[in-house]
C-alpha cells in the first residue's frame, strides 16, 4: 500500500485555523487519458497540482450521468505529485461488491478522501441509455466505507470463523442538495444530510446555488442540529451564458438557475467579452459568502485553466473582509414561494439564527389532510399494524405458518397469489422481498422511485417532480404523510436501510415473518 505523508491531508486540511482552503473539480472527458490530456487540459492539471493556491483537486464520477474517463486514470499522477485528490465515488453504475472493490482499489493506490454519492440517472451513452445501478445509496456507501475504516469483519472461505480486514483510512464525505422549493423536498434533505453524517461523512458540499440566504441556512441548520462541527464546502460553479441556460432549463440534475438570474447571465453574455469578467467577479463573491458565513472552505468548479482559477482567487482576495455582506444581498436568487427554515433577517437579509420558520413551526404538529394522504395510505396503515408489528396482530400466528412452509421464505402455497395480487395491485411491487413500504409512508421504492431511494430523497428532484419520471418524487409524497401523522421529523429516523437483493422473488411478508428482512437486522443490530 503506497502511504504518501509528505504533505497535509485533507482532513487536517479542513480543521485548519483561520485559513479557506480551496479545491478545484477536475471532470475528466469520454476517452482514453492521451485524449483527456490535450495540452490546455494537462497544463492546467499541472498547474492545480503545483499550485499552493490549490489545496486539492476533485475528480468527478461518470458526471451527469455520461460515461467518462474513470476518474483514478487523472488523479493518479496528482496524488503522487504530492497533491491531495478527492475521488469522486457514485452508486449509479456500480453494485455493492464493485463498490467494495473500488474502495480496495483506491485505499491499495494511496487515495483516501472519497466524495460518496447516489450519482445522477444515466443518459444516453453507447448503443442507447444504459441500465441503471443504485444497489445502495449514497447513505449505504458511506456505512460501507465506515466500516471499512473500522476492520471489515469477514466470514473466511465459508467456514465459520470471522477474520478482521486490515482497516482503511478514508476521509469520506458527501453532498446535500439545499436549493429546493417545497417545504416537502426542502426538509427531507436535511433530514438526509443528518443521516449522511450519522452514517460516516466527515465533510459536507453542498449543491450549486445562488442563493445566500439558503447557503446561510444549511450552516445554521448544522450548527442547530449540534452538527456544527462538520466541515462544510462552500460549492461555486463558475457560469458562463451556455452553462446558466442549462442550469436554467433544470438540464443538471438538482441545480437551479432563476429567471431573474437568467437574465442577467443573458444580458452579460452579450456583451464583449461574453460575461468573463462578470462571471468571474460572480464567482469571486461567492466565495467572500461562503468564507463570511463560516463555512470551511470553497469549492471552485466550472473552471478550465489555471489562469480562470488564479483571477477569481485574485479577486475574492481584494475584497475588504466586510464585504461579503453587501455581496449577500445581491446574490439572493431564491423562487416566488420558496420554503425557507429560518425567518430572514430583514437587515442583512439572511437567515434568523434560531428562529425557525413561524409558519413552518405552527403547522408541525397540526392533524390537517394533504393531497398525498389517500385512502390507500389509511388503508396501508391499518393492515400493517395489524398483521406487519412484530409479535403482535397475527403477526405471531402467520410466522409459525410460514416456518412451516415448505419453502419459508416463499410461504405456504396460498401466500404468494395473495401476497402477488395485493401489492402489485395497490403498490406496483417488483417483488423485491425486502420491502420498505413502512419506511416510505407506503410508497414503493422500487416501482415508484427511479434510483430506489430508501433512506431519504436524491438531489435531482425538479420543484418536487422526480428527477426522472414525471411525477412528484416519492420522499416529498413522504414527508407530507408523516406531516399529517405529526411525524415529519422522524421520516429517516429508520435510515440507513441497506436492502438485500437476495430476498429478491421471494415473499416478502414471509421475510418480515420471519425476521430474514432488513427490518429485522436492523432491530437486533447493536447501537454503533
Ligand atoms: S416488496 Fe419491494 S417491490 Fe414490493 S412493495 Fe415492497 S419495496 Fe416495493
Ligand atoms: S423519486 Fe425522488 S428520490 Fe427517487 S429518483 Fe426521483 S427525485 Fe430521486
Amino acid at each position: 500500500m503506497i502511504d504518501l505523508r509528505s504533505n497535509l491531508r485533507l482532513k487536517e486540511i479542513l480543521s485548519e485555523k483561520d485559513r479557506f482552503p480551496i479545491g478545484v473539480e477536475l471532470v475528466s472527458t469520454r476517452g482514453t487519458i492521451k485524449q483527456n490530456q490535450t495540452p490546455k487540459a494537462h497544463a492546467f492539471s499541472e498547474s492545480l497540482t503545483h499550485s499552493p493556491r490549490v489545496d486539492w483537486v476533485s475528480i468527478t464520477d461518470n458526471a451527469g450521468g455520461n460515461p467518462q474517463l474513470a476518474p483514478l486514470a487523472l488523479g493518479t499522477p496528482i496524488l503522487y505529485a504530492g497533491k491531495e485528490v478527492v475521488i469522486h465515488l457514485t452508486c449509479k453504475d456500480l453494485n455493492r461488491y464493485a463498490l467494495e472493490s473500488q474502495l480496495w482499489l483506491l485505499a491499495s493506490q494511496g487515495f483516501h478522501n472519497i466524495l460518496a454519492l447516489t450519482g445522477d440517472y444515466p443518459i444516453e451513452s453507447f448503443e442507447g441509455r444504459a441500465k441503471p445501478v443504485f444497489d445502495i445509496d449514497s447513505v449505504a456507501l458511506l456505512t460501507m466505507i465506515k466500516k471499512l475504516n473500522g476492520g471489515l469483519e469477514v466470514t473466511a472461505g465459508g467456514a465459520k470463523t470471522k477474520k478482521k480486514l486490515d482497516s482503511t483510512h478514508f476521509f469520506a464525505g458527501a453532498v446535500t442538495s439545499n436549493f429546493k422549493l417545497h417545504e416537502n423536498t426542502l426538509l427531507p434533505q436535511y433530514d438526509k444530510l443528518e443521516r449522511k453524517i450519522q452514517s460516516g461523512a466527515q465533510y459536507i458540499i453542498n449543491q450549486i446555488g445562488f442563493d445566500a440566504r439558503k447557503s446561510h441556512e444549511l450552516i445554521e441548520y448544522l450548527r442547530m442540529r449540534g452538527l456544527g462541527r462538520t466541515p462544510l464546502i462552500g460549492n461555486v460553479y463558475v457560469l458562463s451564458p451556455f452553462v446558466a441556460r442549462l442550469f436554467h432549463e433544470m438540464k443538471i440534475p438538482g441545480v437551479v438557475l432563476t429567471d431573474e438570474l437568467h437574465a442577467i447571465c443573458e444580458k452579460q453574455g452579450s456583451s464583449p467579452d461574453k460575461g468573463k469578467k462578470f462571471f468571474r467577479e460572480f464567482a469571486a463573491k461567492q466565495l467572500a459568502i461562503y468564507r463570511g458565513l463560516g463555512y470551511k472552505a470553497g469549492y471552485l468548479g466550472g473552471v478550465h485553466s489555471y489562469r480562470e482559477v488564479e483571477e477569481i482567487l485574485d479577486i475574492e482576495k481584494s475584497f475588504a473582509p466586510g464585504d461579503w455582506k453587501q455581496f449577500a444581498k445581491e446574490i439572493l436568487f431564491s423562487r416566488k414561494g420558496e420554503f425557507f427554515l429560518f425567518e430572514q433577517d430583514e437587515d442583512s437579509r439572511l437567515a434568523r439564527p434560531g428562529e425557525v420558520n413561524r409558519q413552518w413551526a405552527a403547522t408541525l404538529h397540526a392533524k390537517k389532510s394533504n393531497k398525498n394522504v389517500t385512502f390507500l395510505y389509511h388503508l396501508s396503515k391499518l393492515s400493517h399494524a395489524l398483521a406487519f408489528t412484530q409479535g403482535k396482530g397475527v403477526a405471531p400466528l402467520a410466522e409459525k405458518i410460514c416456518r412451516k412452509a415448505k419453502d419459508p421464505s416463499h410461504g405456504p402455497v396460498w401466500l404468494r397469489p395473495i401476497e402477488h395480487l395485493a401489492k402489485a395491485v395497490l403498490f406496483s411491487c417488483h417483488e423485491c422481498g425486502d420491502c420498505s413500504l413502512c419506511e416510505t409512508a407506503f410508497l414503493c421504492p422500487e416501482s415508484q422511485c427511479a434510483k430506489n431511494q430508501r433512506n431519504g430523497p436524491c438531489g435531482g428532484t425538479r420543484d418536487g417532480k422526480c428527477e426522472v419520471y414525471e411525477k412528484e418524487c416519492i420522499w416529498a409524497r413522504a414527508y407530507d404523510r408523516m406531516k399529517y401523522e405529526g411525524k415529519s421529523e422522524h421520516l429517516l429516523d429508520h435510515a440507513p436501510v441497506i436492502q438485500n437483493q437476495g430476498l429478491r422473488g421471494t415473499s416478502s411478508w414471509a421475510n418480515f415473518w420471519l425476521g430474514k428482512d432488513h427490518t429485522a437486522t436492523k432491530a437486533t443490530k447493536k447501537p454503533s
